[in-house]
């Protein structure tokens, strides 16, 4: 059994993967997640050294073949070729996460209306984008599919000082639940999997803005504290593993139960935007 996981080391024998964004941060571990369990997973994102240094780093860490392709999620092109490239080599998709994002903070009165569009093309319209252009492949698995896509906790109240991905990733969390409708009758599962904290490098550069900041999410997280890819990948596994198929349309919230206890966004932005 892969180190950490409570699931069968071969659960996903053979299953196709996708994961966007999964060079790094999260997303590589959900990469390595499903390969030590026994699947072919391909990840794509913007960055061709990332995704190189992602599959040796993935050679290394577990032996196994992590195939990639650049792709930026804003350009449908691009995403409908990784569609054909998966539709060439393998025919069909059993699994797809919707990971890729980008965020950072700074109030909505000084935001830029690019940066507004940059946040909200690559979250909102690229998951719609992937999923679209996945959809075929999809419904060919032959034991049904499922999609988990990433959101936050902040998708359904208020984000304050990263408002356009907050509006993206509640779009997002409506996506997932009409998905689930519309695409119930092919067999595809659609959810959404929000993660607790994990400090990856663009967390770091473009949230954790000082020390106090990372002491005071930590200070807001009554179970699990900081977490880490490992333990967020178990989440999805579980949302697209058998023991998950009657749930459709629903999100798992895995963030130590740090929504119910306030809203860290607003300090921060207090702390360091308000005058
Ligand atoms: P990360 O390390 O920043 O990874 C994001 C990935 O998205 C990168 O590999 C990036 O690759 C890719 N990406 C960005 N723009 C793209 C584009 N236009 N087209 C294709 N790929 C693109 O992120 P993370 O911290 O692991 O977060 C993973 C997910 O969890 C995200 O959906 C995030 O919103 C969510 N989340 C994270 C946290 C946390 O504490 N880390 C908390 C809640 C939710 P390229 O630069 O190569 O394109």
């Amino acid at each position: 059994m892969p180190s950490g996981s409570v699931f069968k080391d071969n659960l996903f024998e053979g299953k196709k993967v996708f994961v966007t964004g999964g060079a790094t941060g999260m997303g590589f571990g959900f990469a390595k997640s499903f390969l030590e369990h026994g699947a072919d997973v391909i990840i794509a994102s913007r960055k061709e050294e990332s995704l190189v240094k992602a599959a040796a780093d993935m050679m290394d860490q577990t032996g196994k073949t992590l195939h990639w392709k650049t792709m930026d999620v804003r350009h449908t092109e691009t995403v409908e070729e990784v569609a054909n490239y998966i539709k060439d080599n393998w025919g069909h998709l059993d699994i797809l996460v919707n990971n890729a994002a980008g965020n950072f903070v700074t109030p909505a009165a000084a935001m830029s209306e690019n940066a507004w569009r940059a946040v909200v093309d690559i979250v909102l319209d690229g998951t719609f984008r992937v999923s679209k252009a996945c959809y075929p492949l999809l419904r060919k698995s032959e034991d049904g599919s499922s999609v988990v896509n990433i959101i936050a906790n902040y998708a359904w109240g208020a984000a304050p000082f990263v408002a356009h991905s907050g509006a993206a990733k509640a779009g997002v969390l409506n996506l997932t639940r009409t998905l689930a409708l519309e695409w119930s009758k092919d067999k595809i599962r659609v959810n959404a999997m929000c993660p607790g904290v994990v400090l990856t490098e663009n967390v770091k550069k473009n949230l954790m803005l000082d020390e106090s900041v990372v002491e005071m999410f930590k200070s807001n997280i009554p179970a699990g504290g900081i977490t880490n890819a490992e333990k967020m990948a178990q989440q999805v596994l579980y949302l697209c593993s058998p023991a998950a198929s009657v749930i459709t349309g629903d999100m798992l919230i895995a963030d130590g139960g740090e929504w119910l206890v306030g809203n860290n966004f607003y300090q921060i932005g207090k702390k360091f935007f308000d005058e």
